[in-house]
Protein backbone atom coordinates (compact mmCIF):
# COMPACT_ATOMS: atom_id res chain seq x y z
CA UNK A 1 0.00 0.00 0.00
CA UNK A 2 2.51 2.92 0.86
CA UNK A 3 4.97 1.24 -1.23
CA UNK A 4 2.72 1.71 -4.14
CA UNK A 5 1.79 5.71 -2.84
CA UNK A 6 5.80 6.43 -2.26
CA UNK A 7 6.14 4.41 -6.31
CA UNK A 8 3.61 6.88 -8.06
CA UNK A 9 4.34 10.18 -6.26
CA UNK A 10 7.95 9.45 -6.97
CA UNK A 11 6.90 8.86 -10.55
CA UNK A 12 4.75 11.82 -10.60
CA UNK A 13 7.68 13.92 -9.12
CA UNK A 14 10.22 12.88 -12.21
CA UNK A 15 6.71 14.21 -14.83
CA UNK A 16 6.45 17.28 -13.64
CA UNK A 17 10.40 17.94 -13.49
CA UNK A 18 10.23 16.67 -16.72
CA UNK A 19 7.68 19.15 -18.22
CA UNK A 20 9.16 21.72 -15.98
CA UNK A 21 12.91 21.22 -17.92
CA UNK A 22 13.77 20.62 -14.62
CA UNK A 23 16.14 17.63 -12.71
CA UNK A 24 13.82 15.30 -10.21
CA UNK A 25 17.25 15.31 -7.81
CA UNK A 26 16.12 18.78 -7.19
CA UNK A 27 13.48 17.85 -5.46
CA UNK A 28 13.32 16.49 -2.03
CA UNK A 29 10.18 14.92 -0.93
CA UNK A 30 9.32 14.93 2.78
CA UNK A 31 7.00 12.78 4.42
CA UNK A 32 4.84 14.59 6.91
CA UNK A 33 4.23 11.83 9.36
CA UNK A 34 2.12 13.92 11.63
CA UNK A 35 -0.24 11.80 13.98
CA UNK A 36 1.01 8.61 12.38
CA UNK A 37 3.08 5.80 14.68
CA UNK A 38 6.60 5.45 14.68
CA UNK A 39 5.71 1.62 12.51
CA UNK A 40 4.81 3.52 9.37
CA UNK A 41 7.67 5.83 9.63
CA UNK A 42 9.91 2.89 9.75
CA UNK A 43 8.03 1.57 6.31
CA UNK A 44 8.31 4.73 4.51
CA UNK A 45 11.92 5.02 5.62
CA UNK A 46 12.31 1.30 4.27
CA UNK A 47 11.05 2.54 1.28
CA UNK A 48 13.81 5.30 1.09
CA UNK A 49 12.08 7.87 2.43
CA UNK A 50 14.78 9.87 4.61
CA UNK A 51 13.01 13.07 5.60
CA UNK A 52 10.29 13.61 7.76
CA UNK A 53 7.92 16.54 8.73
CA UNK A 54 5.91 17.14 11.89
CA UNK A 55 4.05 19.82 13.20
CA UNK A 56 3.96 19.89 16.63
CA UNK A 57 7.48 20.41 18.46
CA UNK A 58 6.74 17.57 21.36
CA UNK A 59 5.87 14.98 18.48
CA UNK A 60 8.70 15.51 16.86
CA UNK A 61 10.79 15.51 19.48
CA UNK A 62 9.55 12.60 20.67
CA UNK A 63 9.67 10.52 17.51
CA UNK A 64 13.27 12.16 17.00
CA UNK A 65 14.38 10.56 20.23
CA UNK A 66 13.02 7.16 19.81
CA UNK A 67 14.48 7.14 16.39
CA UNK A 68 17.49 8.41 17.08
CA UNK A 69 19.65 5.61 18.21
CA UNK A 70 17.90 3.38 15.10
CA UNK A 71 18.50 4.82 12.60
CA UNK A 72 20.88 8.16 13.64
CA UNK A 73 21.15 11.27 11.65
CA UNK A 74 19.85 9.40 8.62
CA UNK A 75 16.35 10.82 9.44
CA UNK A 76 15.89 14.07 8.67
CA UNK A 77 13.54 15.92 10.99
CA UNK A 78 11.99 19.03 9.06
CA UNK A 79 9.70 21.19 11.75
CA UNK A 80 7.08 22.46 8.94
CA UNK A 81 4.23 23.74 11.72
CA UNK A 82 4.12 26.79 13.65
CA UNK A 83 6.36 27.26 16.26
CA UNK A 84 5.86 28.96 19.26
CA UNK A 85 8.95 31.00 21.19
CA UNK A 86 8.66 28.95 24.73
CA UNK A 87 9.01 25.78 22.57
CA UNK A 88 12.01 26.58 20.35
CA UNK A 89 14.45 25.15 22.49
CA UNK A 90 12.72 21.54 22.50
CA UNK A 91 13.04 21.72 18.88
CA UNK A 92 16.83 23.46 17.98
CA UNK A 93 18.89 20.75 17.81
CA UNK A 94 16.63 17.77 16.58
CA UNK A 95 15.20 19.61 13.49
CA UNK A 96 17.50 19.92 10.29
CA UNK A 97 15.15 22.74 9.23
CA UNK A 98 12.81 24.85 10.43
CA UNK A 99 9.78 26.28 8.03
CA UNK A 100 7.93 27.88 9.97
CA UNK A 101 9.88 31.84 10.69
CA UNK A 102 7.19 34.56 10.32
CA UNK A 103 8.48 36.91 12.84
CA UNK A 104 11.77 38.49 13.86
CA UNK A 105 10.50 37.54 17.65
CA UNK A 106 10.67 33.83 16.27
CA UNK A 107 14.01 34.89 14.81
CA UNK A 108 15.52 36.12 17.66
CA UNK A 109 14.71 33.32 19.93
CA UNK A 110 16.24 30.85 17.19
CA UNK A 111 19.30 32.60 17.19
CA UNK A 112 19.52 32.91 20.83
CA UNK A 113 18.87 29.35 21.68
CA UNK A 114 20.75 28.47 18.71
CA UNK A 115 24.20 30.36 20.06
CA UNK A 116 23.64 28.86 23.65
CA UNK A 117 24.03 25.05 21.89
CA UNK A 118 26.88 26.86 19.58
CA UNK A 119 25.09 25.98 15.85
CA UNK A 120 23.73 28.11 12.96
CA UNK A 121 19.80 27.37 12.48
CA UNK A 122 18.58 26.41 8.84
CA UNK A 123 15.40 28.14 8.46
CA UNK A 124 12.50 29.15 5.95
CA UNK A 125 10.15 32.45 6.23
CA UNK A 126 7.09 31.16 5.93
CA UNK A 127 4.55 33.15 3.75
CA UNK A 128 0.66 33.69 4.01
CA UNK A 129 0.67 33.69 0.07
CA UNK A 130 -3.14 33.99 -0.51
CA UNK A 131 -3.55 36.06 2.72
CA UNK A 132 -5.66 33.71 4.39
CA UNK A 133 -7.00 34.57 7.50
CA UNK A 134 -6.64 30.97 9.12
CA UNK A 135 -3.34 30.76 8.37
CA UNK A 136 0.45 31.71 9.88
CA UNK A 137 2.92 33.96 7.59
CA UNK A 138 4.06 36.63 6.72
CA UNK A 139 2.15 38.61 3.79
CA UNK A 140 4.83 39.42 1.02
CA UNK A 141 4.44 43.12 1.58
CA UNK A 142 6.44 41.91 4.80
CA UNK A 143 8.93 40.07 3.46
CA UNK A 144 12.15 41.86 2.76
CA UNK A 145 11.76 43.68 6.10
CA UNK A 146 11.71 40.33 8.26
CA UNK A 147 14.46 39.34 5.65
CA UNK A 148 17.06 41.85 6.25
CA UNK A 149 16.39 41.68 10.25
CA UNK A 150 16.49 37.80 9.94
CA UNK A 151 20.08 38.06 8.25
CA UNK A 152 21.60 40.12 10.72
CA UNK A 153 21.64 36.94 13.31
CA UNK A 154 24.66 35.38 13.56
CA UNK A 155 23.19 31.66 13.95
CA UNK A 156 20.54 31.71 11.73
CA UNK A 157 20.74 30.76 8.27
CA UNK A 158 17.95 32.00 6.11
CA UNK A 159 17.42 29.16 3.35
CA UNK A 160 14.52 30.33 1.25
CA UNK A 161 10.74 30.51 1.71
CA UNK A 162 7.76 28.61 2.33
CA UNK A 163 4.08 28.74 1.99
CA UNK A 164 1.02 26.56 2.88
CA UNK A 165 -1.45 27.30 0.10
CA UNK A 166 -4.94 27.47 -0.38
CA UNK A 167 -7.03 24.07 0.25
CA UNK A 168 -8.61 23.15 -2.94
CA UNK A 169 -9.58 20.74 -5.04
CA UNK A 170 -8.36 21.97 -8.66
CA UNK A 171 -4.35 22.48 -8.18
CA UNK A 172 -4.36 25.02 -10.95
CA UNK A 173 -5.76 27.11 -8.87
CA UNK A 174 -2.35 27.63 -6.77
CA UNK A 175 -0.71 27.77 -9.44
CA UNK A 176 -0.58 31.65 -9.24
CA UNK A 177 0.61 31.62 -5.76
CA UNK A 178 3.46 28.96 -6.05
CA UNK A 179 4.79 31.41 -9.05
CA UNK A 180 4.59 34.24 -6.65
CA UNK A 181 6.29 32.81 -3.87
CA UNK A 182 8.88 31.78 -6.90
CA UNK A 183 9.37 35.25 -8.30
CA UNK A 184 9.71 36.42 -4.23
CA UNK A 185 12.47 33.77 -4.21
CA UNK A 186 14.40 35.14 -7.20
CA UNK A 187 13.94 38.23 -6.11
CA UNK A 188 15.83 37.99 -2.44
CA UNK A 189 18.31 35.64 -4.36
CA UNK A 190 19.31 38.14 -6.96
CA UNK A 191 19.15 41.40 -4.65
CA UNK A 192 22.14 42.75 -4.00
CA UNK A 193 22.58 42.33 0.05
CA UNK A 194 26.06 43.30 0.68
CA UNK A 195 27.18 40.07 1.07
CA UNK A 196 30.78 41.51 2.78
CA UNK A 197 29.18 43.45 5.45
CA UNK A 198 30.13 42.29 8.49
CA UNK A 199 26.83 42.03 10.45
CA UNK A 200 25.12 40.47 7.38
CA UNK A 201 24.96 36.53 7.27
CA UNK A 202 23.41 35.63 3.84
CA UNK A 203 24.97 33.79 1.12
CA UNK A 204 22.39 33.49 -1.94
CA UNK A 205 24.37 30.13 -3.17
CA UNK A 206 22.51 29.04 0.43
CA UNK A 207 19.45 30.63 -0.30
CA UNK A 208 18.28 27.39 -2.21
CA UNK A 209 14.88 25.67 -0.71
CA UNK A 210 11.04 26.74 -1.68
CA UNK A 211 8.87 24.65 0.23
CA UNK A 212 5.51 24.43 -1.16
CA UNK A 213 3.50 21.91 -2.75
CA UNK A 214 0.90 18.79 -0.62
CA UNK A 215 -0.92 16.01 -1.50
CA UNK A 216 -3.43 18.26 -3.78
CA UNK A 217 -1.26 19.99 -5.43
CA UNK A 218 3.01 19.45 -5.41
CA UNK A 219 2.97 18.43 -8.97
CA UNK A 220 1.77 22.30 -9.71
CA UNK A 221 4.34 23.49 -7.03
CA UNK A 222 7.23 21.55 -8.67
CA UNK A 223 6.34 22.98 -12.57
CA UNK A 224 6.62 26.31 -10.77
CA UNK A 225 9.89 25.53 -8.87
CA UNK A 226 9.37 23.84 -5.75
CA UNK A 227 12.38 21.87 -4.21
CA UNK A 228 10.63 20.20 -1.37
CA UNK A 229 7.37 19.07 -1.45
CA UNK A 230 5.44 18.03 1.87
CA UNK A 231 3.44 15.37 1.53
CA UNK A 232 1.36 13.79 4.51
CA UNK A 233 -1.96 12.06 3.12
CA UNK A 234 -0.64 10.92 -0.01
CA UNK A 235 1.76 8.98 1.43
CA UNK A 236 0.33 7.74 4.69
CA UNK A 237 -3.28 8.13 3.85
CA UNK A 238 -6.06 10.29 6.06
CA UNK A 239 -4.87 11.74 9.04
CA UNK A 240 -7.55 10.36 12.24
CA UNK A 241 -6.82 13.19 15.06
CA UNK A 242 -9.34 11.87 17.27
CA UNK A 243 -7.10 8.77 17.97
CA UNK A 244 -4.44 11.22 19.09
C1 LIG B 1 -0.11 18.51 7.25
C2 LIG B 1 0.81 19.37 6.48
C3 LIG B 1 1.27 18.99 5.21
C4 LIG B 1 0.81 17.74 4.50
O1 LIG B 1 -0.52 17.81 4.10
P1 LIG B 1 -1.18 16.71 3.16
O2 LIG B 1 -2.29 17.41 2.49
O3 LIG B 1 -1.64 15.59 4.04
O4 LIG B 1 -0.15 16.26 2.18
C5 LIG B 1 2.17 19.83 4.57
N1 LIG B 1 2.62 20.96 5.14
C6 LIG B 1 2.20 21.36 6.35
C7 LIG B 1 2.73 22.62 6.93
C8 LIG B 1 1.29 20.58 7.05
O5 LIG B 1 0.87 20.99 8.25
Amino acid sequence: MMEKRITEIRQHIVAACERAGRNPSEVTLIAVSKTKPISMIEEAYDLGIRDFGENKVQELAKKHDQLIEKYGDNIKWHQIGHLQRNKVKQVIDKAVLIHSVDSLRLGLMIDKEAAKKGIVCDILIEINIAKEESKYGVYEEDLIPLFMELIKLPHIRVRGLMTIAPYVTDPEKNRKYFSKLRQLFIDIKTKNVDNGHKDIYFNPDKFDILSMGMTGDYQVAIEEGATMVRIGTGIFGERNYSEQ
